[in-house]
């Protein structure tokens, strides 16, 4: 028998990671999952903790990280994926996606592993070109709160290339729009959990702005087949993975508001400083390079995600609800 691949995942205990995982033990790779549980948790992967091809590591990747024998693939997911997160967290928020990625690319470079590193729309910052494709360079406001996300992952753009260049490693690089499905933290801040919660704890659903601002939702089923396929490819320019269906936050809350049955209202608050208004992926590339497309409209996506958050225990839904948004929101 085929010895094994091995892959180490980072950012392994979060939302996307534990998806990763998941994915990965079943096509029977040996998993190291790594994680420093800052924003991850334990309860998104403790399921594989007794498989024999799955092991966890509680390591923060901004320090050197060790692996004992061959690697053949490297997922770097790790990073605060949340404006609140890196709101409240912006050093490490860099530190993750400059410390962190040069860690895991030197890893790579010794084991002579290929790398696929976790990079987002928010390269495109609040986007003059729509959909945005990867040819756009983006609009983006390095001093801004959402700056330290969005240089971070620039950044991590252009040491990945360096080392693809300099030392011919293996990389690949995705840029991921808006994802939802099970596992996102309720208390993250991020619309999707945002709107759920409030419609299960029976509170009005907040709308930033006026509502008219787009994004674009992707079921996290569809973006792990994405990845999967872009680390196979021989790709090293980045690709978009997300869902091309569009739509306003405020016909997304009429959206969430329907499928909870419930018969709040929405109320509107001021808008965060340098939200972007528009937000779509021109998913071309991933179409002709890796035959990928999104299988899960946001009907079906939205249904899974709902069962989830409503098997959640009722004192996780109750006690994390509240934050405050008023450094975050200025205008
Ligand atoms: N948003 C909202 N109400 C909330 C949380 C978010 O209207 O309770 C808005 C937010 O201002 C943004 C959109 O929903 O325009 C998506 O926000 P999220 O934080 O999920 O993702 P990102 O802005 O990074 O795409």
């Amino acid at each position: 028998m085929a010895a094994r691949k091995k892959i180490l995942i980072t950012g392994a205990a979060g939302f996307l990671g534990s998806h990763l995982c998941d994915f990965y033990v079943k096509k029977d790779f040996h998993v190291i999952a790594m994680d420093n549980l800052i924003t991850g948790r334990l309860e998104n992967i403790e399921h594989l903790f007794p498989l024999d091809n799955f092991e966890f590591c509680n390591h923060d990747v901004t320090n050197f990280i060790h692996v004992t024998g061959k690697l053949d693939y490297i997922l770097h997911f790790a990073s605060p994926a949340s404006p609140i997160d890196y709101l409240k967290i912006p050093i490490q928020t860099l530190k993750v996606g400059s410390l962190g990625i040069h860690n895991c690319l030197g890893l790579a470079k010794a084991k002579n592993a290929r790398l696929l590193v976790a990079s987002t729309s928010e390269v495109y910052g609040d986007p003059e070109v729509h959909p945005q494709t990867e040819s756009y360079w983006g609009h983006v406001n390095p001093v801004g709160p959402r700056g330290v996300y969005d240089e971070a992952k620039r950044f991590q753009e252009a040491i990945t290339m360096a080392y693809h260049t300099f030392h011919g490693l293996e990389t690949r690089i995705v840029r991921i729009f808006n994802t939802y499905g099970p596992r996102m933290r309720l208390n993250d801040g991020r619309v999707l959990p945002a709107f759920i919660g409030q419609a299960l704890r029976g509170e009005d659903l907040t709308i930033f702005g006026d509502g008219s601002q787009t994004r674009s939702f992707c079921y996290v089923d569809d973006l792990v087949e994405g990845i999967y396929r872009l680390l196979l490819s021989d790709c090293t320019e980045p690709v978009n993975i997300g869902n091309p269906s569009e739509i306003s936050i405020g016909d997304f809350a009429e959206e969430i508001i329907k499928l909870t049955g419930t018969d709040q209202k929405v109320i509107y608050k001021d808008l965060p400083v340098d939200d972007p208004k528009q937000r779509q992926p021109d998913i071309t590339k991933a179409k002709v390079l890796l035959n990928w497309e999104p299988q899960i409209d946001r009907e079906e996506g939205l249904k899974r995600t709902h069962a989830y958050f409503k098997s959640l225990p009722k004192d996780e839904l109750t006690t994390t609800a509240h934050y405050n948004f008023d450094k975050y929101i200025i205008r």
